[in-house]
């Protein structure tokens, strides 16, 4: 069935077990993010094999796929709504609000379980987090908990505000937790120092000792640095490939004739003359992912879609009906065509 994507699970099961070498170097555990891949279960497989330390995710619904076979660790800050789900189907959570901490706190009374909790800090990003000059006043209120427990901090950069970590960035996350140990008699094993776009950071020796767990994403499933954006040396960048299949071939001109009006989506679009061209239909659209996160590995074009087809400038290819054509992804093309349900997930 396509279109489809295939995903070679020996390819991710390499980076997986070179990233958990590299950190482990440096005393430092591995939380896998599968978010981007919904907990696809032959990966999670793998993640379970691997031993990694955490298996983290953003949605809930993830998290009860995988199981109790792993530590879990949600990564969205809990809804109210849901914090029973969340304390049945994960071991950990990142949190930002006193108000959630109690609501844990209750559900997890009521479910009799243990439940941990990392606080988060805002360094800056703007994204989720306590800024460290209320840091005070978070942890100066809180009641005291007995089936909950605050195990660390931790902070996520690279995300809203685009604000990269640095050694000085995560020396006061360190000086946060140094802080709050001292003055509130707590104790904070863990301090989780971001996401992929800290990486870069352990090649200069900028990860201050005493971060120690780090939450991998994209690094592992697309071998990219997401701080300096290139690729991670020695890691697997075509573990993903989409295949989709051609419903058309035709020679037909390349700029469309008659009365002009918007397209499908209500944009005027322009095209250039560039005299008649070798045309190719794919059968994937906008219902399945945005064509502009699509790399192609055969010699042709994408020129543009719509819900359901996606065109292509053949070149000058010798092709037949049929043929299937293969894409790289970036993440965002990634996201969108796991989660579609009209794409067959093919694991070799
Ligand atoms: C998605 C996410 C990550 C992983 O980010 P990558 O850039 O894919 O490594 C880490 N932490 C949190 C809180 C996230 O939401």
């Amino acid at each position: 069935m396509y279109p489809r994507i295939v995903i070679d699970k020996e390819k991710y099961r390499q980076n997986v077990r070179m990233m958990k070498e590299k950190l482990a170097k440096k005393g430092i555990a591995l939380a896998a993010v599968t978010k981007v891949f919904c907990a696809e279960p032959a990966l999670v497989d793998v993640l379970v094999e691997e031993g990694v330390d955490y298996i983290a995710d953003s949605r809930i619904e993830n998290l009860k796929k995988v199981g109790p076979r792993a530590k879990r660790l949600l990564l969205r800050l809990p809804m109210l709504s849901q914090v029973e789900e969340v304390v049945a189907h994960s071991e950990m959570a990142l949190v930002s609000e006193v108000e959630t901490l109690i609501a844990l706190e209750m559900a997890a009374k009521k479910l009799q379980k243990k439940y941990e909790v990392l606080v988060m800090i805002d360094l800056g990003d703007l994204r989720e987090g306590v800024l460290e000059k209320d840091v005070d006043s978070f942890f100066s209120i809180l009641p005291k908990f007995e089936n909950l427990s605050i195990k660390g901090i931790g902070t996520n950069l690279t995300c809203f505000g685009g604000i990269l970590p640095t050694k000085e960035a995560l020396t006061r996350l360190l000086d946060v937790k140094k802080h709050v140990e001292a003055t509130y008699h707590l104790e904070l094993p863990i301090v989780s120092g971001g996401n992929s776009s800290s990486l870069y950071l352990l090649d200069e020796d900028g990860i201050p000792e005493g971060i120690n767990l780090l939450r991998l994403g994209e690094s592992l499933v697309l071998g990219n640095d997401t701080a300096l954006l290139c690729p991670i040396e020695g890691l697997h960048r075509d573990i993903f490939t989409l295949e989709a299949e051609l419903v058309e071939m035709k020679t037909k001109p390349s700029k469309p004739w008659g009365k002009q009006g918007a397209d499908a989506f209500g944009n005027f679009v322009t095209f250039e003359d560039k005299g008649p061209m070798k045309r190719g239909i794919l059968a994937v659209g906008k219902q399945d992912v945005n064509f502009s996160g699509l790399t192609p590995r055969e010699n042709v074009e994408c020129i543009g879609s719509s819900s359901d087809h996606l065109l292509l400038d053949l070149k000058m290819g010798d092709y037949h009906l049929g043929d299937i054509f293969t894409f790289d992804l970036d993440y965002g093309a990634l996201l969108q065509l796991m989660t579609s349900p009209y794409v067959e997930k093919a694991v070799k």
